[in-house]
């Protein structure tokens, strides 16, 4: 397929407003790629040239990117040119439109050292990913003009239409409103494949064009057989916010953990070496055999040298884990989460930062134990994924035992704030609360992973409004309005609309519409009748509320009916809090 064709395509997915024609232009895309060009396809339209589990990035500045466009525009326009446009329109897309490049098609051909002179009808998508990939290679002395006298050539060889979208791609803004659920959906259509399937192995895989090739050549049975692999990062499970009586009450029992202070990592081990995504090529034994990967599956092992001899001193068979490095100081106890920036990105000096800053690896994961099951990496059996947290965590134990994060498990919240006020004594900044029977969903911030901050308080707070939702919502309230007493009547702190389940929204509407005094589009104003005790991170002074405070973070936690209005706090409270008053009692 040319790329003209492609950027054609591009342009009416732009054009389209509506998900669902989304879909099917996408898939209807799909259907007309060539053989090799799927995968391609399906990275570009997210504007990626590699999968996400590839840490390659093209590595190329904006400046240069401005440098090639200019240069390919002739021999008027400069980047600063390209810089001021693109200051004026706001979107490089627009820019590279705009500067005419496909009058340059006779240099084209030469700069190109090929095609036959004017008759050039520009790159086809092969060839732009594959100049692409030689950017992202391109690397050290006389580098930067390698990349530039690549790109000039891509760049003159394209219409005005296909250097919209190729300046899009190269600085990674594609931005075509095609998501990763639009993919999801467009490989189904396409390949007629189940969607949770197709969801299932880009979780898996993280590799869009991958997904899309298995759908087009295996059908559901290929998709389903979709492992991890070794030194291909998955996307890292996220956490929401939650209390350890909510979580108590939908799961019965949590496993809580310390909640470490530093950054993720994602750390793999081959025995046979893991090789590098550029090389294309099976593993030898001059590979290593640990990998380090940050949350965003960027790679970061030559960072962390203590971290991976730890591990290879450790493990012996195939294994995927996930887990928090932190720093420690000489006792060992937790420094804040800055100290570990310090060494986490680090490209040079790093053995001398190494004496600096020691690093420790918390492991509270296992999403792949090769020891298990058949024993080959990724085969039947060591992929966890769908393993419940509690085995998954005995598998870590067992790999990793002087690493591995320590976990409670109950059913009692006292016992739970006795393990947090322990973490919290130790200099921890908190703990995480998991549903001892989840799976391991990567990229999901679902409700099975909980982090729970300490409150600095909760303030018992009167409800005087509410926002009704929005589409299958439209019959509930989604947001709260705050008040506090004041001299006269209520003042507003802020608007609550977290930790509500779907549930709890439907009962507090049943609640609070009897109340309603008056209402105006989507707002309605209450009678002051039902207090909510609100957790929140801070209090900020603020212009926007009546009581000149907001509420930072604010959180539902329940509904006081045992309180009335007069019961509730007051805005001199709520100043003091905000100024730290010493002796503050917990009134
Ligand atoms: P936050 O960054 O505040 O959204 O908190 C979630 C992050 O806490 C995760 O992405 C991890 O990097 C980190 N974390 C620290 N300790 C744990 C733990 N025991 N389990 C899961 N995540 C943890």
């Amino acid at each position: 397929m040319q790329f003209a064709a492609f950027a054609d395509r591009a342009a009416e997915l732009e054009a389209e407003p509506a998900d669902l024609e989304t879909v099917s232009l996408v898939a209807a895309l799909f259907r007309a790629a060539d053989t090799d060009e799927l995968p391609v396809i399906a990275r570009f339209l997210m504007g990626r040239v590699f999968p996400g589990w590839d840490s390659r990035t093209l590595d190329i500045g904006p400046r240069l990117c401005y440098a090639a466009l200019a240069k390919a525009a002739g021999t008027n326009v400069t980047a600063d040119d390209v810089e001021e446009r693109l200051a004026d329109e706001g979107e490089i897309g627009v820019v590279a439109a705009g500067l005419d490049l496909g009058g340059q098609q006779g240099l084209a051909a030469f700069a190109a050292g090929g095609g036959d002179a004017g008759g050039d009808d520009g790159p086809t998508l092969a060839e732009v990913d594959d100049a692409l990939r030689e950017v992202a290679a391109a690397e050290g002395a006389g580098s930067e003009d390698t990349k530039l006298a690549t790109l000039f050539g891509l760049f003159s060889r394209v219409s005005d239409d296909e250097a919209r979208y190729l300046a899009r791609l190269v600085l990674g803004e594609m931005r075509l409103g095609v998501g990763e659920g639009t993919v999801r959906d467009a490989i189904s259509e396409a390949f007629e494949v189940d969607a949770e399937l197709v969801a299932d192995a880009l979780q898996v895989s993280n590799d869009y064009g991958l997904v899309a090739e298995v759908a087009r050549d295996e059908g559901e049975d290929g998709l389903s057989e979709m492992g991890l692999t070794v030194g291909r990062p998955v996307q890292s499970m996220l956490a929401q916010a939650g209390t350890v009586t909510g979580a108590l009450e939908s799961w019965e029992e949590v496993a809580a953990e310390i909640k470490f202070d530093g950054a993720r990592v994602q750390l793999h081990h081959h025995p046979d070496g893991i090789a590098p995504p550029a090389a294309g090529r099976e593993p030898t034994p001059d590979d290593p055999t640990v990998r380090l990967y940050s949350r965003n599956t960027s790679e970061v092992t030559d960072a962390l040298p203590e971290i991976r001899e730890f591990a290879e001193e450790r493990l012996d068979a195939p294994a995927i884990l996930d887990g928090e490095v932190v720093a420690v100081d000489d006792d060992g106890g937790p420094l804040p989460f800055q100290e570990v920036l310090r060494r986490f990105r680090r490209k040079h000096d790093v053995d001398r930062m190494r004496e600096e800053v020691e690093l420790e690896l918390h492991a509270f994961d296992c999403l792949l134990d090769g020891r298990a099951g058949d024993g080959t990496d990724g085969g039947e059996g060591a992929d966890l994924l769908d393993s419940p947290f509690r085995e998954r965590h005995d598998h870590l134990t067992d790999l990793l035992p002087d690493a591995a994060s320590e976990v409670l498990y109950s059913d009692d919240a006292g016992e739970v704030e006795a393990f947090e006020q322990e973490a919290l004594d130790a200099g921890h900044e908190g703990i995480m609360l998991k549903r001892p029977a989840s799976t391991y969903t990567p990229g999901d911030r679902g409700q099975d992973w909980l982090k729970r901050k300490p409150d600095v308080e909760t303030l018992d707070c009167v409800v005087i409004g509410a926002e009704w939702g929005e589409g299958r919502r439209a019959n509930e309230f989604g947001t709260f309005l705050l008040a506090v007493g004041a001299d006269e009547g209520y003042e507003t702190v802020g608007k609550v609309a977290t930790g509500i389940t779907d549930e709890r929204l439907a009962e507090l509407t049943e609640l609070l519409e009897p109340h309603v005094v008056s209402e105006d589009g989507q707002t309605v104003e209450f009678r002051p009748e039902v207090v909510f005790e609100v957790g929140y991170e801070e209090i900020q002074e603020s212009p926007t509320y009546g009581a000149g405070y907001a509420l930072r973070f604010p959180r539902f936690v329940e509904v006081r009916d045992d309180k009335t209005p007069a019961d509730a706090d007051t805005a001199e409270r709520v100043e003091r809090l905000a100024g730290g008053v010493d002796g503050e009692d917990d009134a």
